[in-house]
């Protein structure tokens, strides 16, 4: 299925395309990768996809596109094999003997995300997208999930539409935002379209039809400018490196139209021109020269150079008034930040000496937006030796900021985030107060645990409940969470109430009644900070002297006879008497 037809876009790298898996496997049948691609082939051998393709040919398009996005042999030799243990005879043993522990690590790290499976949407897949990162425990790990979740979802169309369905909706809410998170813009824009057609099929249908004339008038505008262009920054001794256009995906076309009455006339970013320079300086003064023939919008600069996006994206963008009155947009970057907002993290394989410049130049002390994954990003810019040595390099790459954090699931599939050390009784009560107040036992991975079994990330737990059950003290000796801590304690504590200390009284006030003496009644007891449980009026006929009988909320004595006294100075009121129930 065509995912962009407007993707005439040049490729965004730069530089020789990497020589294919397939020829280094052949050329070098002894190397990593061509023993891992001789291997793989072996073990799937006879196997078929849905598509009635060789299975082979899925293993080879995951490695192809971890080799396009320059990552290392062993990433790629782990592309390759990444389905041997789950999918045929292979053990992790066997895996092992041939190819060693890191191998093992990473293809055991995807299928164990191969597990994680997304249901419904739902407001917290940002956490299960964080027990996807925790889990990975590596990077890598990732990056070979993004590469086997990119082909298959290339491949969608031969599955089974209520499969497809699902895996369209896991890739649009988990996968593509973990892309772009990591700052893998390219890949995330590319998961959102191709998911797109399979979630809106109906308004897919209607942007193909009716965008094509709109992106191919847009793209003629631009040809003609771009010769205008190159010759202005000339005239200044600017050259970019390149320049080429970003055609607006289908996926966020649809979600700026949604904005914009489905008017697509109102989108003057369909099409914006690119341009790469060699330095971020350059950037800013063919920002100038662009701004003194063509006048920018107010309010459409934005320097994310200066000030880059919480994942690192870098970046000038303006839009000016351009020849015919017609709005475009330009943008303007080093080639180094280029690649980081094409590759996100994963540039940091591509450019093992980035001293021309720092790699994510910016400096600024970022209060404002810690966001987990700018955590990930700092952490990683903090390791810049890795070039030095190999090992450190890779140790680098694991993941060990959430090593306080673990990510347990509810059978339904919600992921819970909770601290290190949890046990069942922290998820009961994290899920609801009830449940954990009602917890009898619990299931972890369909296995019935102890309540003090330490969750692990991953782990898919059962919280079992028995109506009017409370809490036992036993449990503060082992929950991990504050909040369980007070819960269980609170609980505790109402029981005892209930049983030994009474909480009410009862005021009987003999009247003589008359036109607003209940209203007086209940001011003064609600003056006296007390609440009324009941009120209740004996006024059988014949009665002289009515008496109002009031529950109320406390059993505090002082309280009560500082009420009693006023409620004696009311009119009307004869006698009080009161006592605790
Ligand atoms: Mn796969």
């Amino acid at each position: 299925m065509a995912i962009n037809p407007f993707e005439w876009i040049t490729n965004f790298r730069g530089g020789d395309k990497p020589r294919s898996v397939k020829e280094t496997a052949e050329k070098d049948p002894k190397s990593l990768i061509g023993r891992a691609y001789a291997f793989a082939k072996k073990a799937h051998h006879g196997q078929k996809r849905q598509s009635g393709e060789p299975y082979f040919s899925h293993l080879l398009a995951a490695a192809d596109i971890l080799n396009s996005w320059r990552l290392d042999e062993t990433t790629i030799a782990a592309g390759l094999l990444h389905d041997t243990v789950e999918d045929t005879k292979v053990t992790a043993e066997d895996l092992k003997k041939e190819f060693g522990e890191e191998i093992v690590f990473l293809v055991n790290g995807v299928s164990k995300l191969g597990r994680v499976k997304y249901r419904e949407q739902d407001a917290k897949a940002e956490n299960l997208r964080k027990m996807i990162v925790a889990l990975s425990e590596d990077l890598r790990v990732i990056f070979i999930k993004l590469a086997d979740r990119l082909h298959n979802m290339r491949t969608l169309a031969a599955v089974p539409p209520q499969k497809q369905k699902r895996i369209a909706l896991e890739t649009d809410d988990i996968y593509a935002p973990l892309a772009y998170r990591l700052g893998m813009h390219h890949l995330a824009g590319e998961l959102h379209d191709l998911a797109f057609p399979y979630l809106h099929p109906k308004e897919n249908e209607w942007l193909l039809k009716s965008a094509a004339e709109h992106y191919e008038r847009r793209r003629i505008y631009l040809e003609k400018l771009r010769p205008v262009v190159e010759e202005k920054l000339k005239e200044h001794d600017l050259e970019p490196i390149k320049i080429d256009f970003r055609a607006k995906r289908i996926s966020s076309l649809y979600s700026k139209l949604l904005h914009h009455d489905m008017d697509i006339e109102k989108i003057y970013d369909l099409v914006a021109i690119r341009l790469i320079f060699k330095t971020s300086a350059e950037c800013y003064a063919a920002l100038g020269i662009i701004h003194k023939y063509w006048p920018p919008l107010p309010g459409r600069i934005k320097d994310y150079i200066a000030m880059p996006k919480p994942n690192g994206y870098q970046s000038l963008h303006t839009v000016v008034i351009g020849p015919e009155h017609k709005l475009i947009e330009f943008q303007l970057r080093s080639q180094l930040m280029h690649e980081h907002a094409e590759q996100g993290i994963a540039a940091h394989w591509i450019y093992k000496d980035n001293k021309g410049q720092p790699a994510g130049g910016h400096k600024k002390e970022a209060e404002e937006d810690l966001s987990w994954i700018q955590e990930l990003r700092r952490w990683q810019e903090s390791h810049p030796d890795f070039e030095h040595n190999a090992e450190q390099f890779l140790e680098s790459m694991k993941v060990d900021f959430f090593r306080d954090r673990i990510f347990a699931v509810t059978p339904r599939g919600e992921v819970i985030d909770l601290p290190e050390g949890s046990t069942p009784i922290d998820f009961a009560y994290r899920i609801h107060t009830d449940i954990g107040d009602s917890c009898v036992g619990a299931k972890v991975n369909d296995h019935i645990v102890p309540l003090d079994y330490i969750l692990r990330s991953g782990d898919m737990v059962e919280i079992l409940t028995q109506k009017k059950k409370k809490p036992s003290e036993d449990w503060l000796r082992f929950v991990k969470t504050s909040s369980a801590t007070n819960h269980i304690k609170s609980s505790l504590r109402t029981k005892h109430h209930v049983l030994a200390r009474p909480t009410k009284c009862e005021l009987r006030i003999a009247v003589e009644d008359r036109y607003g003496l209940i209203k007086d009644i209940s001011t003064a007891i609600s003056k006296a900070r007390v609440n009324i449980i009941k009120f209740e009026t004996n006024a059988s006929p014949g009665s002289r002297f009515p008496i109002d009988r009031v529950q109320c909320d406390t059993a505090d004595r002082q309280k009560i006879e500082k009420l009693v006294i006023r409620l004696k100075n009311i009119k009307g009121v004869r006698e009080v008497s009161w006592k605790i129930i």
